[in-house]
Protein backbone atom coordinates (compact mmCIF):
# COMPACT_ATOMS: atom_id res chain seq x y z
CA UNK A 1 0.00 0.00 0.00
CA UNK A 2 1.21 3.45 -1.09
CA UNK A 3 0.78 5.03 2.75
CA UNK A 4 3.29 6.85 4.32
CA UNK A 5 3.11 7.11 8.60
CA UNK A 6 3.87 10.03 10.33
CA UNK A 7 3.00 10.45 14.12
CA UNK A 8 1.09 7.23 14.51
CA UNK A 9 -1.16 8.60 11.43
CA UNK A 10 -1.20 6.54 7.78
CA UNK A 11 -1.10 9.08 5.00
CA UNK A 12 -1.96 7.68 1.14
CA UNK A 13 0.44 9.05 -1.16
CA UNK A 14 -1.94 10.57 -3.97
CA UNK A 15 -2.21 13.96 -5.56
CA UNK A 16 -5.02 15.80 -6.21
CA UNK A 17 -6.00 14.19 -9.33
CA UNK A 18 -5.68 10.55 -7.68
CA UNK A 19 -7.73 10.92 -4.85
CA UNK A 20 -10.56 12.67 -7.50
CA UNK A 21 -10.27 9.85 -9.63
CA UNK A 22 -10.61 7.39 -6.32
CA UNK A 23 -13.45 9.39 -4.70
CA UNK A 24 -15.03 9.75 -8.18
CA UNK A 25 -15.06 5.71 -8.79
CA UNK A 26 -16.16 5.15 -5.17
CA UNK A 27 -19.13 7.52 -5.01
CA UNK A 28 -20.33 6.26 -8.56
CA UNK A 29 -20.09 2.68 -7.06
CA UNK A 30 -22.21 4.07 -3.86
CA UNK A 31 -19.06 2.76 -1.68
CA UNK A 32 -18.71 4.87 1.56
CA UNK A 33 -16.03 6.62 1.89
CA UNK A 34 -14.35 8.26 5.14
CA UNK A 35 -11.56 11.16 3.83
CA UNK A 36 -9.81 13.12 6.42
CA UNK A 37 -7.53 15.95 5.15
CA UNK A 38 -5.67 15.88 8.20
CA UNK A 39 -2.87 19.17 9.46
CA UNK A 40 -0.11 18.94 11.82
CA UNK A 41 -2.72 20.24 14.25
CA UNK A 42 -4.99 16.76 13.64
CA UNK A 43 -1.95 14.39 14.12
CA UNK A 44 -0.76 16.31 17.17
CA UNK A 45 -4.37 16.51 18.47
CA UNK A 46 -4.60 12.81 17.30
CA UNK A 47 -1.21 11.69 19.68
CA UNK A 48 -3.33 13.05 22.50
CA UNK A 49 -6.67 11.28 22.25
CA UNK A 50 -6.52 7.88 21.82
CA UNK A 51 -9.78 7.87 21.10
CA UNK A 52 -9.48 10.17 17.91
CA UNK A 53 -6.49 8.40 16.62
CA UNK A 54 -9.06 4.94 16.42
CA UNK A 55 -11.32 7.25 14.40
CA UNK A 56 -8.27 8.37 12.37
CA UNK A 57 -8.04 4.71 12.15
CA UNK A 58 -11.30 4.16 10.66
CA UNK A 59 -11.11 6.88 7.57
CA UNK A 60 -10.63 5.24 4.37
CA UNK A 61 -8.33 8.07 3.00
CA UNK A 62 -6.52 9.91 5.00
CA UNK A 63 -4.27 13.07 2.95
CA UNK A 64 -2.17 15.70 3.81
CA UNK A 65 -3.54 19.18 4.24
CA UNK A 66 -0.67 21.37 5.18
CA UNK A 67 2.54 22.06 3.87
CA UNK A 68 4.22 20.87 7.51
CA UNK A 69 3.09 17.15 6.41
CA UNK A 70 4.36 17.64 3.36
CA UNK A 71 7.96 18.45 5.36
CA UNK A 72 7.12 16.17 8.15
CA UNK A 73 7.32 13.37 5.30
CA UNK A 74 10.84 14.62 3.33
CA UNK A 75 12.23 14.95 6.74
CA UNK A 76 11.13 11.12 7.04
CA UNK A 77 12.87 10.41 3.32
CA UNK A 78 9.21 8.99 2.40
CA UNK A 79 7.96 12.24 0.37
CA UNK A 80 4.26 12.73 -0.39
CA UNK A 81 3.67 13.70 -3.26
CA UNK A 82 1.79 16.88 -2.80
CA UNK A 83 -0.32 19.03 0.09
CA UNK A 84 -4.33 18.49 -0.85
CA UNK A 85 -5.75 21.33 0.80
CA UNK A 86 -9.44 20.72 2.18
CA UNK A 87 -10.86 23.56 0.91
CA UNK A 88 -9.25 22.55 -2.70
CA UNK A 89 -10.24 18.98 -2.40
CA UNK A 90 -14.15 20.21 -1.88
CA UNK A 91 -14.10 22.88 -4.73
CA UNK A 92 -13.33 19.61 -7.12
CA UNK A 93 -15.69 17.82 -5.76
CA UNK A 94 -18.44 19.52 -5.97
CA UNK A 95 -17.34 20.00 -9.64
CA UNK A 96 -18.13 16.70 -9.96
CA UNK A 97 -20.87 16.38 -8.34
CA UNK A 98 -22.67 19.13 -10.40
CA UNK A 99 -21.03 17.26 -13.81
CA UNK A 100 -22.67 14.28 -12.62
CA UNK A 101 -25.56 15.39 -10.85
CA UNK A 102 -24.43 13.85 -7.25
CA UNK A 103 -26.35 15.07 -4.33
CA UNK A 104 -24.57 17.27 -1.62
CA UNK A 105 -25.63 18.08 2.02
CA UNK A 106 -23.80 20.85 4.02
CA UNK A 107 -23.52 20.21 7.77
CA UNK A 108 -21.46 22.90 9.49
CA UNK A 109 -20.48 26.52 10.62
CA UNK A 110 -23.00 29.26 11.86
CA UNK A 111 -26.70 29.64 10.72
CA UNK A 112 -25.84 32.46 8.69
CA UNK A 113 -22.07 31.36 7.27
CA UNK A 114 -24.05 27.81 6.04
CA UNK A 115 -26.51 29.66 4.52
CA UNK A 116 -23.93 32.54 2.84
CA UNK A 117 -21.74 29.55 1.62
CA UNK A 118 -24.78 27.48 0.23
CA UNK A 119 -25.89 30.78 -1.55
CA UNK A 120 -22.26 31.35 -3.21
CA UNK A 121 -21.62 27.52 -4.08
CA UNK A 122 -24.57 27.75 -5.72
CA UNK A 123 -23.31 31.16 -7.55
CA UNK A 124 -20.51 29.05 -9.11
CA UNK A 125 -22.27 25.61 -9.22
CA UNK A 126 -25.62 26.90 -10.56
CA UNK A 127 -26.97 23.09 -11.86
CA UNK A 128 -25.76 21.51 -8.38
CA UNK A 129 -27.85 19.42 -6.16
CA UNK A 130 -27.57 20.98 -2.74
CA UNK A 131 -30.14 18.84 -0.82
CA UNK A 132 -29.66 20.66 2.27
CA UNK A 133 -27.81 22.54 4.42
CA UNK A 134 -27.97 22.42 8.41
CA UNK A 135 -25.51 24.73 10.76
CA UNK A 136 -23.02 22.88 13.18
CA UNK A 137 -23.87 23.82 16.42
CA UNK A 138 -25.32 20.68 17.41
CA UNK A 139 -25.34 18.08 20.03
CA UNK A 140 -22.80 15.09 18.25
CA UNK A 141 -25.43 12.66 19.42
CA UNK A 142 -28.21 14.74 17.68
CA UNK A 143 -30.00 11.31 16.12
CA UNK A 144 -33.03 13.85 14.37
CA UNK A 145 -30.61 15.39 12.42
CA UNK A 146 -28.93 12.64 11.50
CA UNK A 147 -31.99 10.46 10.60
CA UNK A 148 -33.02 13.53 8.24
CA UNK A 149 -29.83 13.73 6.51
CA UNK A 150 -29.88 9.69 6.02
CA UNK A 151 -33.31 10.25 4.39
CA UNK A 152 -31.97 13.07 2.20
CA UNK A 153 -29.59 10.08 0.12
CA UNK A 154 -26.92 12.40 -0.16
CA UNK A 155 -23.93 11.34 -2.48
CA UNK A 156 -21.97 14.03 -0.67
CA UNK A 157 -21.43 15.45 2.90
CA UNK A 158 -19.37 18.21 3.41
CA UNK A 159 -18.91 18.38 7.59
CA UNK A 160 -17.78 22.04 9.26
CA UNK A 161 -17.19 21.31 12.67
CA UNK A 162 -13.58 21.88 13.23
CA UNK A 163 -11.93 19.03 14.10
CA UNK A 164 -12.21 16.77 16.43
CA UNK A 165 -15.30 16.99 16.34
CA UNK A 166 -16.22 16.40 12.54
CA UNK A 167 -14.78 13.30 12.40
CA UNK A 168 -16.02 11.87 15.49
CA UNK A 169 -19.33 13.18 14.03
CA UNK A 170 -18.64 11.29 10.59
CA UNK A 171 -17.59 8.08 12.16
CA UNK A 172 -20.45 7.93 14.95
CA UNK A 173 -22.93 8.34 11.86
CA UNK A 174 -21.12 7.02 8.61
CA UNK A 175 -23.02 3.56 9.31
CA UNK A 176 -26.18 4.61 9.25
CA UNK A 177 -25.68 5.71 5.46
CA UNK A 178 -26.50 3.74 2.66
CA UNK A 179 -23.71 5.16 0.64
CA UNK A 180 -22.02 8.67 0.27
CA UNK A 181 -18.44 10.36 0.67
CA UNK A 182 -17.77 12.12 4.05
CA UNK A 183 -15.17 14.37 4.76
CA UNK A 184 -14.38 16.88 7.63
CA UNK A 185 -13.60 20.54 5.93
CA UNK A 186 -12.80 22.34 8.99
CA UNK A 187 -13.38 26.42 8.27
CA UNK A 188 -14.20 25.97 4.16
CA UNK A 189 -18.18 27.23 4.78
CA UNK A 190 -16.79 30.28 6.20
CA UNK A 191 -14.40 30.86 3.01
CA UNK A 192 -17.25 29.98 1.22
CA UNK A 193 -19.64 32.31 2.93
CA UNK A 194 -17.02 34.95 2.20
CA UNK A 195 -15.80 35.56 5.81
CA UNK A 196 -12.53 34.36 5.79
CA UNK A 197 -10.26 35.11 3.34
CA UNK A 198 -7.92 32.22 1.72
CA UNK A 199 -4.74 33.22 1.17
CA UNK A 200 -3.99 34.51 -2.61
CA UNK A 201 -2.42 32.21 -5.08
CA UNK A 202 1.11 33.65 -4.93
CA UNK A 203 1.25 33.01 -1.22
CA UNK A 204 -0.30 29.06 -1.55
CA UNK A 205 2.27 28.26 -3.65
CA UNK A 206 4.97 29.77 -2.13
CA UNK A 207 3.83 27.72 0.77
CA UNK A 208 2.99 30.28 2.88
CA UNK A 209 -0.56 30.18 3.41
CA UNK A 210 0.43 29.37 7.15
CA UNK A 211 1.72 32.69 7.68
CA UNK A 212 -1.06 34.71 5.65
CA UNK A 213 -3.55 33.08 7.92
CA UNK A 214 -1.28 34.24 10.63
CA UNK A 215 -1.21 37.95 10.03
CA UNK A 216 -5.39 37.95 8.98
CA UNK A 217 -6.34 36.07 11.97
CA UNK A 218 -3.61 36.86 15.10
CA UNK A 219 -5.92 34.81 17.13
CA UNK A 220 -4.59 31.77 15.76
CA UNK A 221 -1.59 32.43 17.11
CA UNK A 222 -1.33 29.68 19.77
CA UNK A 223 -2.85 27.11 16.91
CA UNK A 224 0.36 27.69 14.66
CA UNK A 225 2.46 27.33 17.21
CA UNK A 226 1.64 23.82 17.16
CA UNK A 227 3.92 23.18 14.00
CA UNK A 228 7.63 23.53 15.14
CA UNK A 229 6.40 21.34 17.87
CA UNK A 230 5.20 19.08 15.00
CA UNK A 231 8.52 19.42 13.32
CA UNK A 232 10.36 18.63 16.47
CA UNK A 233 8.52 15.54 17.43
CA UNK A 234 8.62 13.84 13.67
CA UNK A 235 12.56 14.94 13.88
CA UNK A 236 13.16 13.22 17.55
CA UNK A 237 11.40 9.44 16.98
CA UNK A 238 13.20 9.62 13.23
CA UNK A 239 14.40 6.17 13.75
N1 LIG B 1 -17.99 24.93 14.16
C1 LIG B 1 -19.21 24.32 14.16
N2 LIG B 1 -19.64 23.72 15.30
C2 LIG B 1 -18.91 23.71 16.44
C3 LIG B 1 -17.64 24.35 16.43
C4 LIG B 1 -17.21 24.95 15.26
O1 LIG B 1 -19.90 24.28 13.15
O2 LIG B 1 -19.37 23.14 17.44
C5 LIG B 1 -17.53 25.55 12.91
C6 LIG B 1 -17.08 26.99 12.99
O3 LIG B 1 -18.20 27.85 12.88
C7 LIG B 1 -16.15 27.08 11.79
C8 LIG B 1 -15.55 25.68 11.72
O4 LIG B 1 -16.40 24.84 12.49
O5 LIG B 1 -16.90 27.30 10.63
C9 LIG B 1 -14.15 25.54 12.33
O6 LIG B 1 -13.27 26.30 11.65
P1 LIG B 1 -11.71 26.25 11.98
O7 LIG B 1 -11.05 27.17 11.03
O8 LIG B 1 -11.48 26.40 13.44
O9 LIG B 1 -11.40 24.71 11.61
P2 LIG B 1 -10.09 23.95 11.21
O10 LIG B 1 -10.00 24.09 9.71
O11 LIG B 1 -8.93 24.55 11.90
O12 LIG B 1 -10.42 22.55 11.65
Amino acid sequence: MNKVEIQNVQFHNFNMNEIIKIIESRVLQKNRTFIVTANPEIVMHANQDHDYLEVLRKADFIVPDGIGIVVASKLLKSPLKERVAGFDLMGKLLHLAEQKQLKVFLLGAKDTTVEKAYNNIMKKHPDLKIVGYHHGYIDINDEKLVNHIVELEPDMVFVALGFPKQEFWISKHIAKFNKGLFMGVGGSFDVWAGEVKRAPQIWINLNLEWLYRLIKQPTRFKRILVLPQFLFRVIKYKK
